[in-house]
């Protein structure tokens, strides 16, 4: 194709405001699907992303149309994520495009992800054409939104396009703005081969796929490429598109996107944000990349019935082929026995991946409470990051410990302004900015993470009836006084249930434990303490109880079938049951504990 004659743009929106239905428009109008392959959402290709209508990974197709100059156009789009979490995969597809379709609500407005991702587009210094979709519904209010993407965002809105993904209206405008409005893409066909690997995943048909984007040169079948910053070669086996099917081709040029297959073995070999160039004419220097994607959250995972930790290995090591943000290790528990400690993007990739275990895998899992990355600075001068409480040195070895914090912008409808507000406060939020737009006020603060993983969310979704919206980016980390809070039966700690809070906090959430647990620790022979430290030092304490009398002697001398079958079911619980000073607990307690975070 000609360079001239190549588009390639990203769609960005917030979530739920028609991102993938828009793609989805788009493709069928470009003849990509026949209408009977065309099911809703085709993008939007794993079954939670289809479930809970989120775009996880960002996905590619090449769009063939012609245009109102009668010229054919190749149109590449990118479809993005819109969730919190994967801030870092937009900005990986917009370094690979030239323009971003911005995607906005007609009946919603510009919310906390919109700012979010057309930031991130101007930044990427991208030409952005503005959609109001949905204008079918009743309830749309165009110009208003069109007055609040100039208001808020800075952005011309007077040509907006008017368009709803349901009727079909305004998605051939769409398209004859992606080739009038988005510069083409510039690049070389004769020099050496450049092109940045945008992306890399496991299919189970294909092999280790990779999505590039032609900067210089060409790229074919049979060329023996090199990754710039791993150093790693490969054969290139396949070159293709995807019309949405994947499809070969005979090369891609500059301003092209498509995949490879190359012989790499697994995903980690192929750096998303490497330069990928040919082994025997290299180009003198790589793209900028972009920085790598780290966890910022970590939780333990375990199988409930031990003997499924084989299978939990398996499917981590499966999964961890398709997203190489995510990471794990082993772990063991005294109270939960063998499992791993995995870090997440944040709390929704850590739900993704939990529930991807479950349905995929068929795996029962417990999880402990998310804790983020906490850096230590020790008395002896050597410093670390800390993913998990249970590694805490002693508070005497400990000189400092610093927290991540997040600049957090919320967007609100007024009317819960002031309950919003409380939250960040009660959060140790301090407030950077608060303006309004319409009756629509957005509020900036920096907050600890620690704050936020907890339950931030789903406050805020309830305070607010669910019409606030929340985008937030790490900021910086800071000392704080932080403290780890051991939950102690009968003296003996359980390390599950440890957890580093603020101190101001430690009193209160340790005692909460306390009672939870006394409800779900069976009562025993003997009394039982519960309690909660910092240190050697005691800050809460609850007290089970003692049985009154064997409540188990009624049983023996009766029928024998009858004690047999209570032998059975205490030898089946037994499997379940954790020791702890001497206390017998099953390990649901534990989870439950847990479940109650
Ligand atoms: P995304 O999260 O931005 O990818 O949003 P989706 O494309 O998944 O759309 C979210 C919801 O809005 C889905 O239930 C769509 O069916 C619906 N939707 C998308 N576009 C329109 C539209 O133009 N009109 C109406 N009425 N509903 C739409
Ligand atoms: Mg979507």
């Amino acid at each position: 194709t000609d360079i001239d004659q190549i588009r390639n743009f990203s769609i960005i929106a917030h979530i739920d405001h028609g991102k993938s239905t828009i793609a989805d428009r788009l493709i069928q109008a470009c003849g990509g699907l026949s209408d009977r392959e065309m099911k809703d959402q085709v993008l939007d290709n794993m079954d939670i992303e289809r479930e809970r209508g989120i775009t996880i990974k960002a996905q590619t197709v090449r769009l063939n149309y012609q245009a109102k100059d009668g010229k054919d156009y190749v149109l590449n789009l990118m479809d993005t994520p819109g969730h919190v979490d994967f801030g870092y995969e937009v900005s990986r597809s917009l370094s690979a495009c030239e323009g971003s379709l911005l995607v906005v609500d007609a009946s919603q407005g510009v919310e906390a992800q919109t700012l979010a991702n057309v930031y991130q587009a101007i930044e990427a210094d991208h030409e952005i054409v503005p959609v109001l979709n949905k204008i079918d519904l009743p309830a749309a209010e165009p110009d208003r939104v069109k007055a609040q993407i100039e208001e808020v965002i800075g952005l011309p809105a007077d040509d907006a396009i008017a368009a709803s993904a349901k009727t079909g209206e305004g998605i051939n405008e769409i398209l004859e703005a992606l080739v009038t409005s988005l510069p083409a893409p510039k690049g070389d066909r004769t020099a050496p081969l450049k092109a940045l690997l945008v992306d890399s995943w496991y299919d189970a048909y294909l092999g280790v796929m990779t999505l590039v984007r032609v900067h210089d040169g060409v790229l074919k079948k049979g060329m023996k490429i090199r990754m710039m910053a791993s150093g790693a070669t490969h054969v290139v086996e396949r070159v293709g598109t995807f019309l949405p099917k994947p499809t070969s081709v005979d090369e891609l040029g500059p301003g092209e996107i498509g995949f490879i297959n190359a012989g790499v073995k697994t995903v980690s070999d192929a750096k998303v944000g490497d330069t990928i160039t040919e082994e025997r004419r290299l180009c003198d220097e790589a793209l900028p990349g972009f920085a790598p994607s780290v966890p910022v959250v970590f939780c333990g995972l375990f199988p409930v019935d031990t003997n499924d930790f084989t299978g939990l290995r398996e499917a981590l090591e499966k999964l961890s082929l398709n997203d190489a943000s995510f990471s794990f290790e082993a772990e063991t528990s005294a109270a939960l026995g063998f499992g791993f400690r995995c870090g997440f993007l944040g709390l929704l990739h850590m739900e993704v991946i939990r529930d991807r275990l479950t349905r995929e895998f068929n795996l029962d899992l417990i999880s402990t409470a998310p804790s983020v990355v906490y850096q230590m600075h020790l008395t002896d001068g050597k410093r670390f990051d800390l993913h998990n409480p249970a590694d805490m040195p002693e508070v005497t070895r400990i000189s400092e410990i610093e927290e991540p914090w997040i600049k957090a912008t919320i967007m609100t409808p007024d009317e819960f302004l002031g309950p919003v507000l409380t939250l960040c406060t009660e959060r140790r939020g301090e407030q950077i900015d608060l303006t309004y737009a319409g009756n629509r006020a957005m509020a900036v603060y920096r907050l600890p993470l620690n704050e936020v993983v907890f339950d931030f969310y789903d406050r805020l979704k309830s305070i607010t009836k669910g019409y606030a919206s929340f985008d937030y980016a790490i900021d910086c980390y800071r000392p704080g006084e932080l403290v780890k809070v051991s939950i102690l039966v009968n003296g003996d700690p359980v390390d599950a249930l440890s957890m580093i809070v603020h101190r101001d906090q430690a009193e209160g959430k340790g005692r909460a434990i306390c009672i939870r647990l006394k409800d779900l620790v069976p009562r025993q022979m003997f009394k039982v303490a519960l309690q909660a430290a910092i240190g050697g030092k005691v800050i809460a304490r609850e007290t089970i109880a003692a049985l009154r009398k064997d409540v188990t002697a009624k049983c023996y001398g009766g029928d024998i079938t009858r004690k047999k079958k209570l032998l059975e079911k205490q030898k089946e619980g037994k499997k379940k049951m954790r020791q702890f000073g001497k206390v017998d607990i099953p390990q649901t307690a534990f989870f439950e504990a847990l479940k109650m975070g």
